[in-house]
């Protein structure tokens, strides 16, 4: 573990959100999948956000997706100086092909070259002993 790493936040795994994190640390994206109606669900949560079903299954989702939108941060983010070495650091909401948004960073792209509508891989690093997290880069 790197001294930068352990200025930015880990997230709590709770037993709603450890399949998520625990996944990503194996290098899987999994999502909440309903029974009833198929919709994926992020973030983790009791009850589907289409229906109200609580007949969610973690399912494996396709790791691709497309930009929805963007900010680019210039400054230290949230005050952890181990986001530091990373700006400027792109922020994305990312449209899943399966049909879920969820938030991420973009990395190994200019803040220039960032758009609305480009197409992103994901691949996941390893974060804490048990955690991953999933990050995003431009397909081209
Ligand atoms: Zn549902």
């Amino acid at each position: 573990m790197t001294k930068a790493r352990l200025h930015k936040p880990l997230p709590e795994l709770t037993d709603q959100t450890r399949p998520f994190w625990t996944a990503a640390k194996e290098g899987r994206l999994v999502l909440q999948k309903c029974e009833r109606c198929s919709t994926f669900n992020f973030f983790p949560k009791p009850w589907c956000i289409e229906c109200g079903s609580r007949e969610l299954h973690w399912t494996d989702a396709q790791p691709t997706g497309t930009v929805y939108s963007y900010t680019v941060s210039r400054s230290v983010a949230m005050n952890y100086p181990g986001w530091k070495d990373e700006l400027p650091i792109i922020l994305c909401l990312i449209d899943l092909d399966d049909n879920a948004r969820l938030y991420g960073q973009v990395i190994d792209c200019a803040a220039d070259e960032i758009s609305i509508g480009q197409r992103v891989g994901m691949h996941f690093e390893s974060i804490s002993d048990e955690a991953g997290v999933p990050k995003f880069h431009l397909v081209r």
